[in-house]
């Protein structure tokens, strides 16, 4: 029988063009046979409510289940979402997900550091996981995750959204098919001004750092995907302005160079002390491309050498939940890996930054 999967991937490969879409959730193919991944939320936040919000338009990914710390919450996602009351928990009842049939995957949404403590009652549940990033506060904390779920036979994704951003695939494109030339500089700015000063962002504790792992992460992330390899050296230098706001180990800004192994270098800077930064340049010997706004949640705007990127506008998390679906069910494999690997590199790399930091500015190698 031809799925539509296969009627599609014909139509790709052969020379028939395809209608113009004007949303690209439109591009979405479903599951075989309209099986659906039966989601809960671990930590019912302000991102978690926007990705359920998502799921709405998800053609491939149901909300069925939440677990959340304030019962109050959990009545509100049973009226709002339509969450069955038998798939809610609390963080103290949440093992027993184990026995509860209706739920293939949690998606963590809390802080940080509670991201690998989760992740392995999770994966000894025998559920997938989806974490928020940064995946864990720590690379060995991040190993950790990845050998429990191995060790479990789940599967472990980070939720890298901008994997799956339109613009930010074509310029991947672009320069994997060497349109680009040979890739010399990133240039990734990354922050905005954060406010409430007993936020668990600004708590070492529950954060494991400070802006870095909280939005200086993207531009980590981009640099690799930007320049499709993984830097081998870092040097960094912190700047704090207030230190009442920004206690010990809760970096306020710092800025980094990354190195590559084919010569590229990057400089990058990840800030709670400043507003609207949101930039990525890539500059290779043939073109260039820059996008501005470059991993806020949209509209991405960018352009090349070539001229203005044009494709729509998607809400990306629907979009990143309907591919991780067939990434868990059917080993789909994404253009930029969203797997605890790929989020276990980013640790490493946040690892040498605190170190250079430490050490006042040192190169530091990093090894995967
Ligand atoms: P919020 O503070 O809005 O939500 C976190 C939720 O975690 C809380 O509402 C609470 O839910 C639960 N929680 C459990 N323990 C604690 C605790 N000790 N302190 C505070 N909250 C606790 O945070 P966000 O939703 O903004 O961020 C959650 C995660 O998502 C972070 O890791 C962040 O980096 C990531 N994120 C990713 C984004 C992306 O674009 N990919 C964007 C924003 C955030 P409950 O009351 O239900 O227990």
């Amino acid at each position: 029988m031809t799925t539509r999967r296969d009627f599609l991937k014909k139509m790709t490969a052969s020379t028939v063009v395809l209608p113009l879409i004007s949303d690209i959730n439109d591009t979405v193919i479903p599951l075989a046979d309209g099986k659906q991944l039966r989601i809960a939320f671990c930590g019912l936040g302000s991102y978690a409510r926007r990705c359920a919000d998502a799921i709405k338009d998800c053609k491939n990914v149901k909300l069925v289940g939440a677990i959340s710390g304030t019962p109050n919450k959990l009545e509100e996602w049973q009226t709002k979402y339509g969450v069955a009351k038998e798939n809610c928990y609390s963080y103290e009842t949440m093992d027993g997900i184990k026995n509860n049939p209706n739920i293939d995957a949690v998606y963590i949404t809390t802080p940080n550091a509670l991201h690998h403590p989760q992740t392995l009652r999770i994966a000894k549940a025998g559920k997938h996981i989806i974490c928020e990033k940064p995946m864990a506060i720590n690379a060995k904390e991040a190993e950790e995750m990845i050998a429990a779920c191995k060790a479990a036979n789940v599967k472990l994704l980070i939720g890298y959204r901008m994997h799956f951003e339109p613009k930010t695939l074509e310029i991947i494109r672009m320069r994997k098919e060497g349109e680009l030339g040979k890739i010399l500089f990133f240039q990734g700015l990354c922050g905005f001004r954060i406010g409430d000063p007993t936020q668990w962002r600004l708590n070492k504790d529950l954060a494991g750092g400070g802006s870095m792992m909280d939005i200086g992460i993207y531009a980590i992330n981009g640099a690799r995907y930007m320049i499709g390899e993984d830097p081998i050296w870092v040097t960094a230098q912190e700047t704090k302005t207030d230190t009442v706001k920004f206690k010990a180990g809760v970096d306020e800004t710092i800025t980094f160079q990354l190195g590559f192994p084919n010569g590229a270098v990057a400089s990058c800077l990840s800030t709670y002390a400043m507003n609207g930064l949101d930039k990525f340049y890539l500059n290779g010997e043939k073109g260039f491309a820059e996008m501005q706004p470059s991993t806020g949640y949209g509209p991405i705007k960018g352009r090349t050498h070539k001229g203005e990127l044009t494709h729509p506008h998607v809400t990306h998390q629907t979009v990143q939940l309907d591919e991780m679906a067939a990434i868990l069910f059917e080993n789909k494999q994404p253009i930029v890996p969203v797997d605890g690997e790929e989020g276990l590199k980013d640790m490493k790399i946040i690892d040498a930054i605190f170190k250079s930091v430490a050490k006042n500015g040192e190169k530091v190698s990093i090894k995967y």
